[in-house]
């Protein structure tokens, strides 16, 4: 998406420890403008799919979930995280390790909330490891319903959880792929240039 990668590359920060900073316009004050183009993107590339539902994982992931959802016309379910949790049959949970924090969280869904009908679409801003994405794979499966498609906001092709998520045969779309980026002089290719 172009509009998304000029946007990376006018606004974006390459920090050390491969982490992408782009606070100004996605994870901390956020463009909804962007996001509104972004949401109609994720329609268009997924318009072949009947979804239900659609889940991200907090915080970052919700504004982005909710924009898209405007366009599938469907409810936002967002996995909370919790520092531990009491297992009380009433959620689905599992454990995701934090990329940017380097914590290990509990993470839970109401079984309320997601059922076996569910064809579900999963959204967040980036993917790195892979690791917020298997495990939000994780929680769908728990139900019983069926992961339709992924979409992603910016991926991080260097790292693995791109090629992690695709060999489970999971249908995954990211908006832009980086390449490789440079935190010395602050240059950043995008997979298809
Ligand atoms: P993963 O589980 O794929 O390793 O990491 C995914 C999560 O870590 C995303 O939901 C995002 O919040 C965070 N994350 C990973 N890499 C970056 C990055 O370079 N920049 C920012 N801002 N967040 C990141």
């Amino acid at each position: 998406m172009k509009l998304l990668q000029e946007r990376i590359v006018r606004d974006g920060n390459v920090k050390s420890g491969n982490v992408l900073k782009v606070d100004n316009f996605l994870n901390h004050q956020m463009d909804i403008e962007l996001f509104n183009e972004i949401g109609k993107e994720f329609k268009r590339i997924f318009s072949d799919l009947k979804i239900t539902k659609i889940l991200t994982i907090e915080a970052s992931g919700i504004g982005i979930a909710c924009i898209t959802a405007q366009y599938f016309k469907v409810p936002v379910v967002f996995a909370k995280k919790a520092q531990s949790i009491n297992i009380d049959g009433e959620v689905y949970s599992t454990k995701i390790e934090s990329f940017t924090h380097k914590k290990t969280y509990d993470v839970i869904v109401s079984k309320k909330f997601i059922s076996p009908e569910d064809k579900v679409l999963i959204i967040d801003d980036f993917l790195a490891n892979g690791c917020a994405l298997a495990g939000l794979i994780d929680l769908v499966r728990s139900a019983s319903a069926s992961v339709e498609g992924i979409g992603i906001v910016i991926e991080k092709g260097f790292q693995n959880g791109g090629e992690m998520i695709r060999s489970m045969g999971v249908r995954l779309e990211s908006l832009a792929i980086i390449e490789s980026m440079n935190a010395e002089n602050g240059s950043i290719i995008f997979r298809d240039e």
